[in-house]
């Protein structure tokens, strides 16, 4: 049998959880609940009691996840918003949805994290909130940034969209700052079969004013207290969801298997991944950095290999941002770092059989040089 390789295989995941899935789906079609039915309070519960938080407001993406959090902390035309350049333009595009500044710190060149140490340069006096993101799944120097936003009054939001069930010190991401969102995109760590999101918190008042902007505003039926949207996670996907949270662990285990395995027998040709000793990292991405970058992709995929880049070009240059007023050169290491990051295929029913197909491939490309 010619062994196929994907980038991400979501196939491979749905066919070992089929039966369960279906009957899921089915309960929640022959309930026809589809809006706010019971199994979305029972994922919510469920994945604030995972995360070691008090709180979850299911929502409809990652992106409403970041987008309420905000409109939580009543972020205002004016404000100014501190995150990272190196992420998915989600993490940005809500602050400036909102009129709100978008202001870039640079990133650390071994975890690509947000620089902890070029953050307070940037506070201003109109500064409301740091959102750091957990990229590829490694979290964030969150004592740094908790102490950072505590000295200054700001609000903390991790986005934690590729990082559920990553550790940081003894705690799960997601529930050590003010608010934490995750992203059920299907190709996450926790995958819905759609679009979904949830905000998690510790903060009561965040908590029930979640509930009410993802639901226009309104506590009781056609009563509405404030302005919100429609934001609400559908029954289905959280059906879904239930079934596959039982996985998380195991799934990122493999990840980390596959993720270490790969580490072994790639460092001496490339930049492999650092993980800080203080925290697990759940590879969402397996993110090598090359110098040959794009001969190395060509490569790898006219060889019947899937790569991808996370991400080509930081937001602080990116066309939608221009009005910022960035040039290049402001963030230099992430500028340096978008140029020769390769993302290479990972998800954890991946066997090594495959895993060795990429590896072996990228042996080749260096040894025949
Ligand atoms: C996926 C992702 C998002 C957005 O999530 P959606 O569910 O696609 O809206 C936000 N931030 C990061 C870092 C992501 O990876």
């Amino acid at each position: 049998m010619e062994l196929k390789l994907n980038f991400t295989d979501l196939k491979i995941q749905y066919k070992n959880l089929e039966s369960e899935i279906k009957e899921a789906i089915n309960k929640v079609l022959e309930s026809t609940q589809f809006i706010n039915g019971p199994q979305v309070k029972e994922i919510e519960e469920k994945i604030a009691d995972y995360l070691g938080a008090k709180y979850a407001v299911g929502v409809s993406s990652g992106t409403d996840a970041l987008l309420l959090s905000l409109m939580a902390i009543d972020l205002k035309e004016g404000d100014e918003v501190i995150t990272t350049p190196f992420t998915f333009i989600a993490t940005a595009e809500v602050i400036s949805f909102l009129k709100a500044k978008p202001v870039f710190v640079d990133i650390d060149e071994r975890t690509y994290n947000i620089d902890v140490t070029k953050i307070e340069e940037k506070i201003t006096d109109r500064t409301r909130a740091i959102i750091p993101v957990h990229l590829y799944g490694q979290p964030a120097d969150m004592d740094e940034i908790m102490a950072i936003a505590k000295k200054h009054n700001l609000f903390v939001i991790e986005d934690s969209a590729q990082a559920i069930g990553a550790k940081y010190k003894d705690k799960k991401v997601c529930s050590i700052g003010d608010m934490g969102c995750l992203s059920f995109f299907p190709s996450k760590n926790l995958g819905a079969y759609g679009d979904g999101g949830m905000v998690v918190t510790n903060n009561e008042e965040f908590y029930k004013k979640l509930l009410m902007l993802r639901n226009h505003g309104s506590e009781v039926r056609y009563k509405h207290k404030i302005i919100g949207i429609n934001g609400r996670l559908d029954t289905i996907q959280a059906a879904i969801l239930l079934v596959k949270l039982k996985y998380i662990d195991e799934w990122n285990r493999n990840r980390i298997k596959i993720a270490n395995r790969y580490s072994e027998n790639l460092s001496k040709y490339v930049i492999t991944p650092y993980i800080k000793n203080d925290r697990v990292a759940v590879f969402h991405q397996y993110t090598i950095r090359s110098k040959e970058r794009d001969e190395l992709i060509k490569y790898l995929n006219s060889n019947g290999i899937p790569t991808a880049i996370h991400y080509p070009i930081p937001l602080h240059l990116q066309e939608a941002f221009q009005y910022l007023g960035y040039k290049e050169g402001d963030l230099p290491v992430s500028e340096k770092i978008s140029k020769d990051v390769m993302s290479l295929p990972m998800f954890p029913e991946m066997s090594e059989e495959v895993q060795d197909l990429v590896i072996n491939s990228i042996k080749d490309f260096y040894e025949k040089r």
